[in-house]
């Protein structure tokens, strides 16, 4: 674990439940390292802009942080150049569904072999409160300069509409089971998706409003092979925040499916590119 952290300062307010994502993912890698799963060494992580992206500056493996929204297809573009890597894209719900909402409707359906975690408050945090597409009606928006009354994004249902092969909802401060999703999302062969409900506490507290409403898949027998099962328990929750809400969290979905890499392995350009970076590889060798 110790390894796995960087000297950096943190930089996110006392008690973020950021917190929560980085200690259930250095756990998880810790895991899976001592498991002989994976290599310390074949990892990437992509960031992007927000608070989110900040936590590539604090895991001690490659990274790179990229533009607002586009760390996605940067992680992709990495896994394309060197398809040993296992990469793990880091970003908010403001870079993922509003900047980069393109980028992920394609990573599910190309199905690339790279993991995406979400940390969804609802809100542009690092820029003090603008709504986002996850945000419940009624949220004073500071970039509407009034209340929301958007319907929000489900991003459960649209990642599994659009091809997804790999589904799944955390909390961010149940850190055990949020680690149990991101050893599987990491193990999946094919595009992971992990969107994770990541309270602010500055701008955007819903601690106790998920707290009172959430419940695991696992513990109603929940079957990640049906699709259908899954589209039904993601229009459970609707992101409008109603008082009667259940919140699943737990993997929905989960199939397998020909890769992005697997499916360009046979093209003749893919090929030469592959050689010509193997090459630039070799000859950047300290
Ligand atoms: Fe965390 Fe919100 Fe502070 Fe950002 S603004 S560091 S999300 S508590």
């Amino acid at each position: 674990m110790q390894d796995l952290r960087t000297q950096c300062k943190i930089s996110w307010c006392p008690g973020c439940t950021n917190f929560g994502i980085l200690t259930a993912f250095t756990q998880a890698i810790s895991e899976l390292i001592n498991e002989g799963k994976i290599r310390k060494e074949e990892i990437v992580i992509t960031g992007g802009i927000g608070c989110a992206g900040k936590i590539v500056d604090y895991i001690n493996v490659n990274s790179f942080e990229g533009l607002h929204g586009r760390a996605l297809p940067l992680g992709i573009g990495i896994k394309l150049g060197n398809p040993n890597l296992k990469v793990i894209v880091f970003q908010g719900d403001g870079d993922t569904y509003n900047e980069g909402l393109e980028h992920f409707i394609s990573a599910a359906k190309e199905n690339p072999d790279v993991k995406l975690i979400v940390h969804d408050n609802s809100v542009f945090a690092l820029t003090t409160g603008q709504h986002t597409f996850t945000t419940e009606p009624g949220f004073y928006s500071r970039s509407l300069g009034t209340f929301v009354f958007e319907k929000p994004l489900n991003p459960i249902a649209l990642a599994l509409v659009s091809g997804a092969t790999f589904v799944a909802r955390g909390y961010a401060l149940w850190i055990d089971h949020l680690k149990y999703i991101i050893k599987e999302a990491i193990l999946h062969k094919g595009f992971s998706f992990i969107e994770v409900l990541q309270p602010c506490i500055t701008f955007h507290d819903l601690r106790s409003y998920y707290e009172k409403r959430m419940y695991k898949l696992e513990d109603i027998g929940h079957n990640p092979a049906s699709f259908e099962e899954a589209l039904k328990r993601s229009l459970e929750y609707d992101y409008t925040m109603s008082d009667n809400a259940k919140i699943p969290i737990g993997i929905f979905y989960k199939s397998e499916r020909k890769t992005l890499e697997e499916g360009l392995e046979a093209k003749e350009w893919y090929k030469i590119e592959r050689v010509l970076n193997k090459e630039i590889l070799e000859l950047t060798k300290v």
